[in-house]
Parts: structure tokens; sequence; C-alpha cells
């Protein structure tokens, strides 16, 4: 029901633009690395400094005007230039939607052709998120377009959607990352409940780091990585063939240990004005989350 509620929040247009004008809220600041590039930037310095590399995510969704689309591009070029200028250990995660998938395929195929072209120049990898069914498809398209001429793109398989495995092998030699799954999908494309998901998410990660090319393993769930520390151990996987990651602020203690314990760590780091899609939806994943809300409202 919390979930529900939560997801149907995130999906609030409405509210969606209000929060833009207004800086971070409820919490969001904990799970929000900062509103512009500099904060973020400074940010990176510090997980960086603790052997933690980071991808980061221009927040941003329903982007339905061009202008809109080609900001957002603007934006997280300035963000590949700051990575460069600042030689931190960062890359970038991007949603197809922000740059325009909503309005036109071919518009949005260009938007992150210019992306993917500045980054290979520095050398910095793009992943391509992924977002609900709708967008499933053309996000793929697009990723198999790009590929014909870069190599510096990958993107996300998601453990609920049937057809996961199937996708897992098509893109077995793209750096993958793989995630259960955050949006509410229809049980016609995918499992719903968590045991599922969770199978289905442990076998996927465990053929891909026996096939695949690069693994990120995106969870906070504790028995996930406990079992994929010991598979990797049992199958002698190479350290330099995967990562964990997790999203920032989010078990901020065991990202640390992680990397501590010799693992690559990389750290999802969101910045942005348009905070409250995503902060939504981490309410919905764990209403325990709902502390960060609380804790906000009780400190003022
Ligand atoms: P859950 O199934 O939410 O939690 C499992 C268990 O782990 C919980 O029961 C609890 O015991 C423990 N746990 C979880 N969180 C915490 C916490 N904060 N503190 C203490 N214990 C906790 N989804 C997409 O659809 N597309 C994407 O492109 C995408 N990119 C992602 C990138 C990263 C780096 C990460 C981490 C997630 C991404 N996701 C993405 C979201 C993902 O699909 C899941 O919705 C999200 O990660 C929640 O699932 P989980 O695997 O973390 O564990």
């Amino acid at each position: 029901m919390l979930k529900d509620f939560f997801m149907a929040l995130s999906e609030n247009q409405i509210l969606n633009g209000a929060a833009k004008k207004y800086g971070l809220k409820m919490g969001a600041q904990h799970v929000v690395a900062g509103t512009n590039i500099e904060e973020t930037i400074e940010s990176i310095k510090k997980l960086n400094a603790m052997g933690i590399s980071c991808t980061v995510d221009n927040l941003g969704e329903f982007v339905f005007e061009k202008e809109e689309a080609l900001a957002a591009k603007a934006q997280i070029i300035a963000v590949i230039e700051a990575i460069e200028e600042h030689q931190v250990d960062a890359h970038i995660s991007l949603k197809p939607s922000q740059l325009g998938l909503d309005i036109d395929y071919d518009f949005a195929l260009n938007n992150l052709k210019e992306i993917v072209q500045t980054a290979h120049k520095y050398n910095t990898f793009i992943n391509i998120d992924m977002e609900s069914t709708k967008h499933l498809q053309p996000s793929f398209d697009i990723l198999d377009e790009l590929s014909k001429d870069y190599d510096n793109v990958g993107t996300v398989i998601q453990a609920y959607f049937y057809r996961a495995v199937e996708d897992i092998q098509k893109y077995k030699n793209f750096r993958l990352r793989i995630v259960k799954g955050a949006y509410k999908e229809p049980v016609e494309y995918a499992y719903q409940t968590k045991e599922e998901i969770d199978k289905n998410y442990i076998e996927l990660i465990e053929w891909h780091l026996l096939n695949g090319k690069f693994t990120s393993i995106a969870t906070h769930d504790h028995n996930v990585i406990n079992h994929i520390k010991q598979f990797i151990k049992d199958n002698n996987i190479p350290y330099d063939k995967f990562e964990f990651q997790m999203l920032y602020g989010f078990r901020t203690e065991m990202q640390q240990q992680l990397a501590k314990e010799g693992y690559n760590f990389c750290t999802y780091v969101p910045f942005g004005q348009d905070w409250y899609g995503y902060f939504m939806r981490r309410l919905a994943e764990r209403p325990a989350n709902m502390n960060l809300v609380v804790k906000q409202v009780f400190n003022k």
C-alpha cells in the first residue's frame, strides 16, 4: 500500500514541478549530492578519497519540451567537462526520457550521440539508465545505434522483467548494471513477488559474471551481496570484472566497508533540482527511508 502511495506521488507531475522551485527538502539532501555541478564535484572528491568511484546522474523526469531536453544535454556535457577538468574518478548515468525520448526518438538519439561523442573524447563511460516499460525497447534501440560508433556505452538490466534473460545474453559484451527494477510494472511483463525477482536477480548476476564483459552489481541487499561475494570466490572471478554499486546516502558504512575489503565500488551520485521523483521512488522501495523525512521535519 505504502509502496503504491509513494509510487503514485513519484509520478505526480504537478508536485514534481512544484518541488523544482524549492531547494532540496524533506530529507532529500541526504540522498541527493547537490543542486549544482560544483557541489557535486566536491561530493565526488570526498568519495574518491575513500577509494570509491562515482556515476553521476543529472536528475530530471517528465521532459516533454525540446528546450528542457536540450538544457539537460548541455548540463550533462558540462558535467563530463567538469569530471575531466577536476580529474575525478566518475562517469555518467543518464535517462533517455530526460533527453527527449517522450518527444521524438530521433531527437533523443541525436542528443545522446552528442553526449557520447563528447564523453568518448575524454574516455568517459556513459550508462543508459533503464526506466519504465514504455522506454525499454527504444532505450535498447538507442544503445544499438550508439554502439555502432562508440564503445563507451552500456546499460541496465532490470531483473523483474521476464525478457531480462534474453536481453542479458544479447548485450553480454557490454558493461552492464544489473538491478532488481524500480518501477511498477504489470504482470504481463514483470515478476511481482520479491522471491521471484530476487531469484532472477541472482541468476542474472551470476550468468553475467561468468559470461559477460563487466558487471555492476547495483543493490543495497546484504543477502544478495554476501551470496555474490561467495560466488565470486568459488568461481575465481577477477576483481576487475565487476563492481558493487549503491545509491548516494544509502548504507554508507557498507559502501565504505566493501571498498575497504578491496572490491571495486561505485556510488550513484544524483544531483540537481529535479529531485522529487527520484526521492519518492526511494521512499516507495523502502518506507523505512521515511526516517529521513521524519528526522527532517522534527530537526527544524
Ligand atoms: P531491496 O529489495 O529494496 O532490499 C532488500 C533488503 O535489503 C531489504 O529488505 C533490507 O533488508 C535491505 N536494505 C535495502 N535498502 C536498505 C537500506 N537503505 N538500509 C538498510 N537495509 C536496506 N532501477 C531501475 O529500474 N533502473 C535503473 O537504471 C536503476 N539504477 C540503479 C542504480 C543503482 C546504483 C542502484 C543501487 C539501484 C538502481 N536502481 C535502478 C534501483 C533498483 O532497481 C532497486 O529498485 C533498488 O536498488 C532497491 O532494490 P535493492 O536491490 O537495493 O534491495
